[in-house]
């Protein structure tokens, strides 16, 4: 490959194709970092509400490190995989505590961070800072993957030190920003997952994989590990207006987030199971109907399965201390999983269960 003329047609691509996103029009450190996190595994269409929220409530990092844990949870609720909130907070804390509310402008003092990787360093230190850093991740391996024609698993750590080193040799120092985030929207709107358009690609005439018409073929993936199933019976217990709720562990998947109450189980034994958690919450049998659904949720390494149960009390006092009633006004203020959001719209719209 040309690798000047290659630097030299994505850049120009770039110059007049590059995507218009609320983070690039003040391209500040604390910006960049914030929707860097946001972007790990999710879409930029999901991401863009999530940041100009997060923008309004904490426009700057000093404010983040400040704000109650929960606060920061609620603004994620729904985004998914909120240890990446809890990091990012984590590390605005330890920017206000060691580098007087500056995020370090090198990517070797931003590693050091809580949540931030490689991959999020140097596209921070490149785009807000100027830095001459590689940013490779998966859509940036795809793109490698095919421009070299590399048939190697692209997940094996081999492949990202190969695919790292290209980028680094590639990198304009004086436009590293705009080189790492051309490969980005190049990923995003040409060279994409599935049925990439090459006819219409920029740096097509650098491409092995087109030139040896193995586009489609590529980029090679080990086979995944099958996800573990587990399946919970989920209460929607109620008194009066209020909703029985309980916080997850501060460890742990959807750690501090809310749920409804719920208790692993297997299929068959769900309603029995519920039964005796709504007895251990209560403190006495109460009548269990249902199930009014069954939801699902996809975490990465996981399946949850939830039939939920409707279940009364008159009264609010909970045995289990764990364990409270919170009315609407409350339930809105609290962080909860997402696969529980949709119980509780359900539950308020009268429907019955999904998928994530
Ligand atoms: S020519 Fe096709 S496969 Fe090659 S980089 Fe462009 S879009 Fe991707």
């Amino acid at each position: 490959m040309d690798g000047r003329q290659f630097v030299q047609d994505l850049l120009a691509w770039y110059g007049q194709a590059a995507r218009s996103l609320p983070w690039r029009a003040s391209p500040d450190p604390y910006r960049v970092l914030v929707s860097e996190i946001m972007l790990q595994q999710t879409r930029v269409d999901t991401v863009i509400p999530y940041f100009q929220r997060f923008m309004e409530r904490f426009p700057s990092i000093g404010e983040l490190a400040r704000a109650p844990e929960q606060d920061v949870l609620k603004l994620w609720e729904g985004l998914g995989y909120y240890s990446r909130a809890r990091n990012l907070q984590a590390a605005a804390r330890e920017v206000e505590a060691a580098y007087g509310g500056v995020l370090p402008d090198s990517a070797g003092e931003m590693k050091k961070l809580p949540g931030i990787g490689e991959y999020t360093a140097g596209a921070v230190a490149s785009i807000a800072y100027g830095r001459a850093e590689p940013a490779v991740d998966g859509n940036v391996l795809r793109v490698f993957a095919r421009l070299y024609a590399i048939a190697q698993d692209i997940k094996a750590p081999a492949t990202k030190r190969a695919v790292t080193q290209i980028a680094a040799q590639l990198l304009p120092d004086a436009r590293a920003g705009a080189f790492n985030q051309a490969l980005m929207d190049l990923g995003a709107l040409v060279c994409t997952p599935k049925s990439p358009r090459c006819g219409e690609c920029p740096v097509q005439a650098h491409c092995a994989a087109r030139a040896a018409g193995v586009q489609a073929q590529l980029p090679m993936r080990s086979a995944s590990r099958t996800a573990r199933e587990e399946h919970y019976g989920a209460l929607l217990l109620q008194c009066g207006d209020a909703v029985c709720v309980s916080q997850r562990p501060g460890r742990g998947l959807l750690a501090g987030l809310w749920q409804l109450p719920q208790t692993a189980t297997e299929e068959a034994t769900a309603r029995q199971a519920t039964a005796e958690l709504a007895r251990s919450i209560t403190g006495r049998d109460v009548a269990v109907s249902g199930p009014l659904g069954r939801y699902t949720h996809a975490f990465s390494h996981l399946h949850w399965t939830i039939d939920l149960f409707a279940a009364y009390s008159d009264s609010d006092v909970c045995a289990d201390g764990s364990f409270h009633y919170a009315d609407a006004g409350q339930r809105a203020a609290l962080p909860f999983g997402r696969v529980f959001l949709r119980m509780l719209a359900d539950h308020a719209r009268g429907g019955r269960g999904g998928h994530d």
